[in-house]
């Protein structure tokens, strides 16, 4: 049976009594043994959807039901949901079940969404390939000899191949973006604190930010409303009232778009990736919009300021697993500090390790000066000019990813190459800004091209709305 492509496609399945949200969960769980080989869930949560999705029809009849009734959401393994298994595809975590639930997904919860099961992601959010995951890699729905991308691997998979409505990710320095990008589906990063982290596995907090992955515009928007706002379990979160993402507004007014020059300028961009850039900026021209190249001196720090800052922050927030207070504790063991050194050194990935002990090289005394204190200055700087851009432009526009999605096995031999995928992602990461990216044509190879969108700190409606009126045109 096909699955569903869309919210509003199942809402009205719903309505005219076509199918109940137990049939569609059964549904979704058939579709999720029949594509095991893709390795995108690590676990299903086959009876507690079934039962939650009894009680969601009977609040359908009742007229109860909350504003995502019946819609299947998988949720990326280093999200947080009480009394289950949570890992962040990492060995150290091995058997660790959580005390609480993330808000993002309580809020889902809360909504009568039907969370059926944990994804694959890369370990601790690290990476652009889901192949540092202990559960091995995700393979890529519309072409199994590729990867999915990473670090939300599984969440793009599963929507993709249609193993659930939606799902959530998290986005440190792209992680839902080009897995969206990878494998064609929709995926967008909010505002930094748009979103609470509460219950999300920290990675790098002053960048991480959970998000929706849907096949549409619109779903995305619907459930970022749902998920936003104000917590009081995290203390960034923004107390600004969340606006109405999914009133979704099909104005053709003319905007100001910005792109960098440097980003189509750039060397290892793909001809067929940059052509189709070029051409959506003159179709947009076409369309009455202004579109500009814009310079930003500072594009070729993004990625050394990105890497500096997030593995120092990723070196303090992975400090905790310690062999004593979560999941994996080694067996050979003599004394406290063969406990913290084995447990760590058994437990945690390559790329995982290697990032720790960059993050604290960054941070050692004799070189934070040199390194960490220059990046948050370089930080800065790049704040200051995108928010000058903002002051001028509507909404920036680029390629999500210098490529389709590669290969298993090709990049992560050289982890600085692996590095460079994130390119075009982490000018929003840094900068705090909302971005979308979305599946704009598709490359002679058969996969997927995106487009990146971003706007103005909070501006999320504007994006939705415009991604919706040129994903229509396409
Ligand atoms: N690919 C990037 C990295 O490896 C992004 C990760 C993320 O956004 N979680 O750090």
């Amino acid at each position: 049976m096909k699955p569903y492509y869309s919210y509003l496609e199942l809402q009205k399945a719903l309505k005219s009594k076509k199918t109940t949200c137990f049939k569609t969960t059964k549904l979704y769980l058939s579709r999720i043994s029949d594509h095991t080989h893709l390795n995108i869930f690590v676990e299903v949560f086959e009876k507690e959807a079934l039962a939650k999705s009894k009680l969601v029809d009977e609040k359908i009849q009742k007229g109860t039901a909350g504003r995502l009734a019946g819609m299947v959401i998988g949720i990326k393994d280093n999200i947080c949901l009480k009394n289950h298994t949570v890992t962040a595809a990492s060995k150290i975590l091995n058997g660790f079940e959580s005390l609480f639930t993330a808000t993002a997904v309580q809020r889902l919860i809360d909504q009568d969404a039907i969370i059926i099961g944990r994804l694959n992601c890369d370990e601790f959010a690290m990476g652009s390939a889901n192949e540092n995951s202990v559960y091995g890699s995700v393979k890529n729905p519309i072409d199994k000899t590729r990867v999915a991308g990473g670090s939300s691997g599984g969440s793009a998979a599963a929507v993709a191949a249609g193993l659930c409505l939606a799902s959530l990710g998290s986005d440190t320095g792209g992680s839902v973006r080009q897995p969206a990008a990878f494998c064609g589906v929709v995926g967008v990063k909010p505002t930094y604190s748009r979103v609470s982290r509460h219950g999300l596995i920290a990675y790098g907090s002053s960048f991480d930010q959970i998000g929706p992955l849907t096949n549409n515009v619109y779903d995305a928007a619907l459930i970022l409303e749902v998920i936003s706002g104000n917590d009081d379990y995290d203390s960034t979160t923004s107390s600004r009232k969340v606006d109405h993402y999914s009133k979704i507004i099909s104005t053709s007014s003319p905007k100001r778009i910005a792109y960098f020059r440097q980003a189509l300028e750039l060397p290892i961009l793909d001809k067929e990736i940059k052509n189709t850039i070029e051409n959506k900026i003159i179709d947009l021209k076409n369309n009455g919009h202004t579109v500009d190249a814009v310079d930003f001196p500072y594009f070729d720090s993004l990625m050394p300021t990105y890497y500096i800052l997030s593995t120092a922050e990723a070196s303090s927030n992975l400090a905790r697993y310690d062999g004593v207070h979560f999941g994996y504790r080694s067996k050979e063991i003599t004394d406290l500090e063969s406990t913290y050194k084995n447990s760590r050194t058994e437990g945690f990935g390559e790329e995982v390790k290697r990032r720790i002990m960059l993050g604290t090289f960054v941070l050692s005394s004799g070189y934070n000066e040199e390194f960490y204190n220059k990046a948050l200055k370089i930080r800065r700087l790049i704040q200051d000019d995108t928010k000058k851009i903002f002051q001028s432009y509507d909404l920036l526009i680029s390629p999500v990813t210098p490529h389709t999605a590669f290969p298993i096995g090709g990049k992560n031999i050289d982890p600085t190459k692996a590095y460079l995928e994130d390119v075009f992602t982490v000018h929003a990461n840094l900068s705090g800004n909302p971005a979308i990216s979305m599946p704009i044509s598709n490359h002679t190879n058969g996969m997927p091209i995106s487009l990146q969108i971003t706007s103005g700190m909070f501006k999320e409606k504007e994006v939705f709305s415009f991604a919706n009126s040129i994903y229509k045109l396409q």
